[in-house]
């Protein structure tokens, strides 16, 4: 069953990427595969599926140990300055970066154990109460501090937009994600260079890919409706 959700997802996006006049091959699907079964994930690593996003670290932690190696996990979910240090040797990319504390914390614990680490800025566009991130005026600011940091390098922006039932209406805040990120570009800050956009979820990544998105982050679609309660 996720091997066929997963190819529905696949050929979904490649229709809005053509749609869009873009290179499907420029989007990633990132499989977000948390509070589901090893299982569930092996079936679709045996089909090479090889990109999974995780939000906890505890259990990002167990499946980086129990799963294959060659998994590029991308941690997705708040993240705590305590907890960098069980995910950052295995993690490929962390895009939930959502304060300059934080962005230290990584750098700190990177240069700790000789690696480099790309994140992504999270950032609040819809400026939800309930939801972590940069406001879009701060993330220059912050950039700018964050872009001096050793073995830490930002690869770009996330947002998650809100939980709606017409996807359309989060076509402002994609747009205004895009927008950031080209705008931030073109003042040339010292070692910012931005290239991905990770926005778009089950609801609404076929207008991010509209909007620009390079990784949809994408999960009730492929594994089918989370159960918090187990
Ligand atoms: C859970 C989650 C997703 C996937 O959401 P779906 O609606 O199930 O596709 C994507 N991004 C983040 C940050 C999440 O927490």
């Amino acid at each position: 069953m996720v091997v066929e959700n997963y190819k529905e997802v696949l050929e979904n996006v490649k229709k809005a990427a053509l749609k869009a006049g873009r290179d499907p091959k420029d989007i990633t699907v990132l499989a977000v595969s948390k509070t589901k079964p090893n299982e569930m994930i092996e079936e679709l690593y045996n089909e090479g599926v090889r990109e999974f996003g995780e939000n906890y670290v505890q259990e990002l932690a167990t499946k980086m140990e129990t799963l294959p190696k060659d998994i590029q996990w991308h941690m997705i979910g708040h993240l705590q300055r305590n907890k960098i240090k069980y995910i950052i040797e295995n993690v490929k990319m962390i895009h939930s970066v959502d304060s300059l504390r934080l962005a230290k914390a990584i750098s700190d614990e990177a240069v700790k154990r000789g690696v480099n680490m790309d994140i992504l800025l999270e950032v609040n566009v819809a400026l939800e109460e309930n939801k972590f991130g940069f406001k879009v005026e701060e993330v220059e600011e912050a950039l700018k501090e964050i872009a001096k940091l050793p073995n830490i390098c930002v690869k770009g922006l996330m947002t998650s937009a809100p939980y709606v039932s017409n996807a359309e209406e989060n076509r402002q805040y994609f747009k205004r994600l895009n927008k950031l990120l080209v705008d931030i570009n073109d003042k040339n800050i010292d070692n910012v260079c931005m290239s991905v956009l990770s926005m778009g979820m089950t609801n609404d990544y076929l207008v991010a890919i509209e909007e620009g998105a390079t990784h949809v982050r994408v999960g009730t679609a492929i594994f089918g409706e989370r159960n918090y309660n187990k």
